[in-house]
């Protein structure tokens, strides 16, 4: 029978929740037993796949092809394991099952209601995500904070789920804040407080509560949690701010968090086995040098729109003990100031992400020009693969006109043209080409050499694609398409091998690049921006890396 971790947050959003919630399954894998974790995301959205990034954060895209919240990326990242679409569960989703079974008559003679009809759907999905998983342990987090009216339909399953599953097999994690607000340092404990009480009038007593705080928690503020919420004093976890979200599995196991968890579920005994990602770990602290990358997009305005990428960068860098500096710069203002392109010099290597429409995307026609021009590294992914062919055929096979039909439907040559099955395509939810395909991958080539492998698998989601009426152009000028997939049919990586490194891809490696395994091309790209600044002798550089952790974010 799988025992179930609820983690639910309170205070405020922000928190790390979604770290928390990781390190928490992480330590609990590295006693031997197999964990997974699934996230509910109290939205009426049927998947993150139709939000902003800049609002909510970055899509994170599943190998079986779900269009998930960013979290399923923390949890793949800690994890090191794939996770299914299955493990992302939303409002939007259980309604609509509600509402199905309704119309098709499964709940005849009956008037549907929030309790019994979608809190049974709830827990049937939560107990479906165990089954599926197979795992010994299934942890849950609930986006958003206690109090949120949304979520309450969640709570109230969950809250359910403890009287079937029995207490020996759900345990309540609380997470929240101890501020200090005054010169004193006093750690504050009554946003805790309230917390716990809101939880409590939902009928959920927490079993622990780990408190996110600037440094760890004094004995006083602990015995005063434990106080005032009926929750243990060893059952009060710090969770204090950290140089790289990889060292929260080390803090909690130092807290203690490890023997309650395991004697409430009944685990026995467990001895956490570090193996490798001790070393891992380590090698965030151990970081000597620092490589700047301008990372050039539209969503520039929330660092979390691009989570995986950040994450995939510090991989790479920490591999080559090099903290990665991304400055995030706006694709328009190049458009608007062409000069302005020129500050890219400054850096050790450019990147552009993954985007859509056409805001922005003069500037990244530029910016791929201006890298190719200049020998800057370049890693182009998605829509960076599309402007890196848009800008060649452009600049340097001279078509002029050359454009993605996504920016101009009317180009007279559109070397990206949109894929043949979205041609009737007209739902925008779950309609892109998505998830994991196998790439075939050219001999003798760059790709080649990075993978190590003649065939790899990379996730993807996209509507547009390299049209290969332009191909032998383009090979003629000096591109070389290095990987292909669907028999031929789909280009997916492109690279000038007579540029330091230009390199671009169809897919997103980042969301399959891993603290202990670094995604290839990353790592080449990374290694390509520290050569590079080694070359030009830059003067060693301090300050924040990605993975430096904010105090609000963990
Ligand atoms: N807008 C482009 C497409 O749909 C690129 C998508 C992306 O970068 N994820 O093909």
């Amino acid at each position: 029978m799988p025992k179930y971790i609820f983690v639910i947050g309170g205070v405020m959003s922000g928190l790390g929740k979604g770290v928390t919630s990781a390190s928490i399954a992480k330590l609990l894998q590295l006693t031997g037993l197999k964990v997974a974790c699934a996230k509910v995301d109290p939205y009426l959205n049927v998947d993150a796949g139709t939000m902003n990034p800049i609002i909510h954060g970055e899509v994170f895209v599943t190998d079986d092809g779900g269009e998930t919240d960013m979290d399923l990326g923390t949890y793949e990242r800690f994890l090191e394991e794939n996770l299914s679409r299955s493990h992302n569960i939303t409002t939007g989703q259980v309604y609509k099952a509600v509402i199905e079974s309704e119309r098709r008559g499964d709940y005849l003679g009956r008037c549907v209601q929030i309790i019994p009809h979608v809190t049974d759907e709830i827990k049937n999905r939560i107990r479906g995500v165990a089954r599926d998983s197979g795992g010994d342990v299934l942890l849950v987090e609930v986006g958003g904070t206690v109090g949120d009216i949304e979520g309450l339909p969640f709570l109230e399953a969950l809250r359910q789920m403890r009287l079937e599953e029995g207490a020996s097999n759900t345990v309540f994690v609380h997470v929240t804040l101890a501020p200090v607000l005054d010169s004193v340092g006093e750690q504050k404990t009554k946003p805790t407080q309230h917390s716990v009480q809101e939880l409590r009038r939902i009928g959920i007593q927490p079993d622990l509560i780990v408190a996110r705080c600037e440094k760890p928690l004094a004995p006083e503020t602990k015995e005063k949690i434990s106080l005032f919420t009926s929750v243990e004093n060893r059952c009060v976890i710090s969770n204090p701010d950290v140089e790289a979200i990889y060292q929260v599995p080390q803090i909690l196991f130092e807290e203690g968090i490890v023997e309650p968890l395991c004697e409430k579920l009944q685990l026995g005994n467990r001895k956490v086995n570090w193996g490798n990602w001790r070393e891992t770990t380590d090698a965030y602290t151990n970081r000597t040098g620092v490589v700047k990358i301008a990372m050039v997009g539209k969503y520039v305005a929330l660092p979390d729109s691009y989570v995986s990428v950040n994450h995939a960068l510090a991989h790479a860098g920490a591999k080559n003990g090099f903290k990665v500096e991304v400055d995030w710069v706006d694709a328009e203002r190049f458009e608007k100031k062409p000069d302005s392109v020129n500050i890219l010099d400054s850096y050790d290597g450019v990147l552009v992400p993954g985007g859509f429409g056409n805001r922005g995307s003069l500037g990244k026609i530029m910016t791929a020009n201006h890298a190719r021009i200049n020998k800057i590294p370049y890693l182009g992914i998605c829509f960076g693969f599309q402007m890196a062919i848009v800008s060649f055929a452009r600049y340097v096979c001279g078509l002029k006109d050359a454009n993605s039909t996504e920016l101009d439907e009317r180009t007279s040559n559109p070397v990206i043209d949109l894929l043949p099955e979205q041609k009737n395509v007209t739902d925008k939810g779950a309609s892109m080409r998505l998830g994991g395909h196998d790439i075939a991958i050219v001999e003798g080539t760059l790709a080649r050499r990075l993978y190590g492998s003649a065939t790899i698998r990379e996730r993807h989601r996209h509507r547009y694609e390299f049209n290969q009426d332009y191909r032998s152009l383009l090979e003629q000028h000096g591109i070389v398409f290095s990987g292909y997939s669907d028999s031929g049919r789909r280009t997916e990586m492109l690279e000038i091998p007579s540029l330091p490194f230009y390199f671009a891809t169809q897919f997103h490696p980042e969301y399959v690049s891993r603290p202990t395994s670094p995604e290839p091309a990353y790592l080449g790209f990374v290694r390509a921006a520290i050569e590079r600044r080694m070359s030009k002798n830059f003067p060693p550089d301090t300050g924040s890396s990605t993975l430096t952790v904010p105090r609000s974010k963990l």
